[in-house]
């Protein structure tokens, strides 16, 4: 596995002091829960982030990152690539942005009880909140013609499985007979 150019859990305020900076790719493999998310990751994720104290003396993390991944198509049952693009700017000084007033228009991000800060779980998240609800070709796509039924198979038949009202309806079934 290809060397992380940071470590996946550091220390905010030590970040924020040296000013760190970077601006990486960062293997698909370090991000496993976005693996699972979709079909796949077709190549390294671009990260860029630094961090600062801002104008009113917050410590802050920002930065964008961008990824290329496939879905299945839950209309056509075809993949199809879609690029997520995070940009996010957070704050681990909730106390600070309280007292200040602003904590509701800030994005805060929680810190472990000993303070330190899990930066590659934090990039990870960005991403999987990029993920849209339907995965699904856009609307004029010529490549997405639904199935000749009209239903298509694979995923979405797993994700009704998965459906809690679906499950809800089968107790209920259940129950009468
Ligand atoms: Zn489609």
């Amino acid at each position: 596995m290809q060397e992380l150019p940071f470590s996946k859990v550091i220390s905010f305020d030590k970040a924020v002091g040296s000013s760190a900076q970077y601006s990486v790719k960062i293997e698909q493999e370090h991000f496993p829960r976005l693996s699972e998310s979709c079909c796949s990751i077709l190549e390294p994720i671009e990260a860029n982030f630094r961090f600062f104290k801002d104008l009113q003396g917050l410590s802050t993390i920002e930065g964008s990152l961008k990824a290329k991944v496939t879905f299945v198509c839950q209309r056509c049952s075809k993949e199809f690539v879609k690029e997520l693009n995070s940009t996010f700017s957070s704050t681990c000084d909730e106390q600070k942005a309280k007292s200040l007033k602003i904590d509701q228009k800030l994005d805060i991000v929680e810190l472990n009880d000993d303070g330190t800060f899990n930066l590659l779980d934090f990039l990870e998240d960005c991403l999987l909140l990029e993920i849209p609800f339907i995965t699904s070709h856009d609307e004029d796509d010529p490549e997405c013609i639904e199935n000749e039924n009209g239903w298509s198979f694979g995923k979405i038949v797993k994700s009704s499985e998965d459906n809690p009202f679906a499950k809800l309806q089968s107790l209920k079934e259940n129950l009468k007979k």
